[in-house]
């Protein structure tokens, strides 16, 4: 049978900010590779939105070769720690595993949420639980592997052309370092003062260690690339401010930050968040380290976070970790949550509160302005909707409140505006998502995108595939030019 990937126990886990999952011992992850059955056509590899040679790395894991088995990764992932930790390896690779109980039809990288709930207990190999094993070698041993790769790059010296990356989120670490190993000179400014984007600011310590995050950094700055933070492009520089700087192309990977609302009376209240801003204030600005970091966030003893995402469940799962009570409030049931199911298992392990079929309609203040309940309508399932998932519909005189003195609004995001809005011929699509080509070249010559400004909030993966491939055209791109002049 699988192996399970050990955790700390609910009960302790909710006083600490320290990782949920502990990770495969050698033996643990030895054993879970010995059940790859090492396939002929292996489908978990066209189901690895970077197409990672997953039986490859298994089998080195498999004859104890830790560190074989992540430089087989790395041929494909630059951000590996990452990976083992956060992806939706059920909806991916680890979907199309020919182990799993049932057959799924290989469906890969996108769209997969249909088959969402197929493998809950499932039976194949557990891909990313070996990831993390062979990526956490690194954690111990970075700085051998970060100068072995610097190595590697002082060899290929042939492009020297400087290009611009805005934006260091998954999908600019990663065209940032795909460049870097072709021997670009490759700047990335980022408007914060620490690179990493969501993965520093959004997903929460005791799932994604900040620590690792910064090491992945350190490893992309080994391979030459220069970091500049606290710079905001459209701002600081604008994009004709970088080309006139002397780069010869532009890679924007600004992401999917700008919070919705729900659009109901109330939410101007105090003690109503954007889930941003909620978990920036306390990943980032380590509010849940008051006093030693001096900002604090002010919310009461009651949380209603609303949403069935990721977002929604780091929220609710923050702030019991705050020592607060906190209830999930969804308008669908748990079989349409977009979250991760291993998230969605966590989070009620630890104690949040699921409502479902639920939809807040007014968020109830008191005399001061600060939130003092939220009421909610009953839904229940109707007709499929275009996302195939069944449209929630409200049942009349179903309304009631619930007892609550903060709310969190976890509904979703959108493209980052401020770059397209100031910057002249950027095409944008209706929804603001930059409008790209197939070589993720923007309306302006030179100038690319990828990761969530051009699908909307997406995953990680699918922001460094975007990276990666968009780093193949801007190499494309740099040598037409050259040879044209
Ligand atoms: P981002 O990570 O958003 O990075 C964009 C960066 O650009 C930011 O650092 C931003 O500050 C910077 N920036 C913006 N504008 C400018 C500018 N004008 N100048 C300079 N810099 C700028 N995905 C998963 O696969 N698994 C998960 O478990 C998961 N959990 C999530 C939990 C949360 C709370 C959130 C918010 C998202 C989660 N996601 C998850 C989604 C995933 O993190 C994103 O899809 C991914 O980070 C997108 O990468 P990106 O590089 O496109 O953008």
């Amino acid at each position: 049978m699988r192996n399970k990937i050990p955790q700390q126990p609910a009960k302790e886990r909710i006083e600490n900010f320290f990782e949920v999952a502990l990770g495969f011992s050698k033996s643990a992850a030895e054993e879970e590779a010995r059940r790859c059955l090492q396939c002929k056509d292996p489908v978990c590899i066209k189901g690895c939105p970077v197409g990672i040679d997953i039986p490859a790395f298994i089998k080195l894991i498999k004859e104890g070769r830790q560190k074989e088995a992540l430089e087989k990764i790395k041929e494909k992932n630059n951000l590996p720690c990452i990976c083992g930790r956060v992806c939706p390896q059920e909806d991916q690779c680890e979907a199309v595993c020919v182990l799993n109980k049932k057959k799924i039809p290989i469906n890969p990288v996108r769209n997969t949420k249909a088959l969402r709930g197929i493998n809950k207990i499932s039976n194949g190999v557990n891909i990313g639980a070996l990831e993390r094993y062979a990526a956490d070698y690194e954690l111990n041993q970075l700085s051998t592997v970060s100068c072995q790769l610097s190595e590697n790059r002082k060899l290929k010296t042939e492009n020297s052309a400087k290009i611009a990356v805005v934006g260091s989120g998954p999908a600019g670490l990663t065209c940032a370092a795909d460049l870097a190993k072709m021997g670009y000179e490759v700047t990335l400014f980022e408007s914060l003062h620490l690179p990493g984007g969501v993965l520093m600011y959004g997903i929460p310590e005791f799932r994604l260690p900040k620590k690792i995050v910064q090491n992945e950094v350190e490893y992309i700055k080994s391979l030459g690339v220069l970091i500049n933070t606290d710079t905001l492009i459209g701002n600081t520089y604008s994009i004709d401010d970088l080309f006139r700087e002397g780069f010869k192309a532009v890679f924007v990977a600004t992401g999917a930050g700008l919070p919705q609302f729900l659009g109901i009376p109330g939410e101007n209240l105090n003690r109503v968040y954007s889930a941003n801003e909620f978990l920036t204030r306390v990943n980032l600005m380590k509010a849940y380290k008051f006093p030693e970091y001096a900002t604090p966030i002010n919310i009461g003893k009651k949380i209603a976070v609303i949403g069935g995402g990721n977002v929604a469940l780091d929220s609710a799962r923050v702030a019991l970790r705050l020592g607060k009570r906190a209830a999930l409030v969804y308008r669908r049931t748990e079989k349409e949550m977009p979250g991760r199911i291993e998230e969605i298992d966590n989070a009620k392990a630890e104690g949040v509160i699921f409502k479902f079929l639920t939809q807040p309609v007014k968020i109830i203040g008191d005399e001061k302005g600060f939130v003092k309940a939220l009421e909610c309508i009953k839904m229940e399932l109707g007709e499929p909707d275009a996302s195939g998932r069944r449209r929630p519909v409200p049942i009349k005189d179903s309304n009631f409140v619930l007892d609550v003195d903060t709310v969190i609004v976890a509904i979703g995001q959108g493209p980052n505006p401020l770059l397209p809005k100031v910057t002249p011929g950027l095409k944008t699509n209706k929804d603001g998502t930059i409008w790209v080509d197939k070589n993720f070249m923007t309306s302006i010559p030179g100038v690319f995108a990828g990761g969530d400004i051009i699908t909307g909030a997406d995953t990680v993966i699918s922001a460094m595939g975007a990276g990666k491939k968009a780093a193949v055209a801007i190499d494309k791109y740099n040598r037409d030019n050259l040879s044209f002049s």
